[in-house]
C-alpha cells in the first residue's frame, strides 16, 4: 500500500492505522474505530482466536516496564474476553513485523524504543500500528500488530493506550478517556473506551449466507 512506506534511519508510519488523525475531534463521539468495514462495522480481531503477545527481545523493557505491559494486557484481556497471551521474546526487526508474510510466535510485538518516538505531531510516547487481511469482501480482520512504546516514559496509561490502538481503537476528544489524542495520565478505563473495547471484541458476523461446509 502506497502509506507503507519507510524510510531509512527513522521509524516512520508503516501501516494506515498509525497514521495520526489530527483533532478536534467530536466530543460527542464515545470512541473511534482505526478502520471501519464497508457495512459499517469495526475492523477488529478475530475474538476466536487468542492473541499472542512478544516483548522485542532487541528493544527489552526493565522489570518495572515490563510490569506495566502485562497490567494493561491483563486488563484489556478482562475488558474484551479476547485471549491475550505473553510468549517468549522474539528478536525482530519493528519495521519489518508487519510487512513480512512469515509465520510469526506472535501476533502482537511490544518494542521499548530508547529514541523519540516521531510521528505527525512531534514526540510521541509511543505509537501502534495493526496490519488487517480481508476476511472476504469488504470484512477486513486484524492479524498483526506493532507497539513501540518510549522507554524513559512508559506509564500504565501509555501501554494502555497503544494497546488499545493495536485492538482498533482510535482517538477521541474527551479527555476523561484513555483513548484521549493528546494522552492521558489516568490509567482506567472510561465510558467510551468501555463501548469501544466493547464494539471491537464482538465475535466476527458470519457470512450472510453461510456454508455448512464451513
Ligand atoms: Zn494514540
Amino acid at each position: 500500500m502506497s502509506d507503507r512506506t519507510r524510510s531509512p534511519g527513522g521509524i516512520q508510519p508503516t501501516a494506515t492505522t498509525r497514521r495520526r488523525c489530527p483533532p478536534p475531534y467530536d466530543p460527542k463521539l464515545p470512541w473511534r474505530a482505526l478502520r471501519w468495514n464497508g457495512d459499517g462495522s469495526p475492523v477488529r480481531w478475530d475474538s476466536t482466536n487468542p492473541i499472542r503477545w512478544a516483548f522485542n527481545a532487541d528493544a527489552y523493557p526493565k522489570p518495572r516496564q515490563a510490569q506495566l505491559v502485562r497490567e494493561a494486557m491483563t486488563m484489556l484481556a478482562g475488558t474484551t474476553g479476547f485471549v491475550i497471551s505473553e510468549t517468549d521474546p522474539v528478536v525482530a526487526e519493528p519495521d519489518e513485523w508487519l510487512r513480512s508474510s512469515d509465520v510469526k510466535a506472535a501476533e502482537v510485538l511490544v518494542s521499548l524504543a530508547n529514541i523519540d518516538l516521531q510521528n505527525h505531531s512531534g514526540k510521541a510516547a509511543g505509537t501502534a500500528a495493526a496490519d488487517a487481511i480481508e476476511l472476504r469482501p469488504g470484512v477486513h480482520v486484524y492479524r498483526l500488530a506493532d507497539i513501540r512504546l518510549r522507554a524513559s516514559v512508559l506509564t500504565l496509561g501509555v501501554a494502555l493506550h497503544e494497546a488499545m490502538h493495536a485492538l482498533g481503537l482510535g482517538h477521541v476528544g474527551s479527555r476523561s478517556e484513555i483513548m484521549y489524542w493528546g494522552g492521558t495520565a489516568q490509567a482506567g478505563f472510561g465510558r467510551g473506551d468501555l463501548a469501544g473495547l466493547q464494539a471491537v471484541s464482538r465475535p466476527i458476523e458470519p457470512p450472510a449466507t453461510s456454508s455448512p461446509n464451513r
